[in-house]
């Protein structure tokens, strides 16, 4: 266990592939029938919020800007978990997602925007008070230019994306899933 994971007072979480089960590359998310929680996740935020950590969820949801869904759909999808979460005794402090197509914003992941606003939001946080735990290397990349701590969820070889690797060598500790993170590293 990493010692600095002991300052960590923040857990930004990505959704996909660390919150619920990843959709084929390509495919995407967009209602709750479509949602299937990871093994565990449920407990462990239930965990970082007992531990009076806040949790907070950064997601790119470039499908919005293909038209596959829409802001309201994700709206609605995340009060669903929200609900769901809350009859496990657990909660989502805040989400932030970017609505938009690559390259056309500094909030899409890697870009720095969603967790300058979550820092705006949450003005005692600080990058070296806050963790990023994602499935992506744009979620470790966007983590390591801003200063923050970062674990990969390194999942089902057959379903790790391309970068994998790279993402692995920059994340601080790299991990099986967010129970596991959690038990290992924030509990
Ligand atoms: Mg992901
Ligand atoms: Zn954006």
């Amino acid at each position: 266990m990493k010692a600095c994971f002991h300052s960590i007072q923040y857990v930004f979480l990505d959704r996909d592939g660390v919150i619920n089960r990843k959709p084929p590359e390509g495919a995407y998310i967009s209602h709750w029938s479509g949602f299937h929680f990871l093994p565990g996740a449920e407990s462990a935020i239930a965990t970082l919020n007992r531990s009076g950590r806040r949790v907070i969820v950064v997601s790119n949801q470039r499908g919005i800007a293909l038209g596959y869904y829409t802001a309201a759909d994700v709206q609605a999808l995340h009060a669903r978990l929200q609900e769901h979460l809350g009859a496990h005794g657990a909660k989502i402090d805040a989400f932030y997602y970017c609505p938009h197509d690559k390259e056309q914003c500094d909030c899409r992941k890697p870009g720095p925007g969603l967790f300058r606003q979550a820092f705006r939001d949450f003005p005692e946080a600080s990058p070296a008070s806050s963790l990023m735990i994602g499935d992506s290397l744009s979620d470790i990349e966007a983590a390591s230019r801003l200063g923050i701590h970062s674990i990969l969820i390194h999942g089902d070889p057959e379903t790790r994306k391309p970068g994998a690797d790279e993402a692995a060598t920059l994340a601080d500790a790299v991990s099986g899933s967010l129970f596991q993170a959690v038990e290992e590293c924030l509990s």
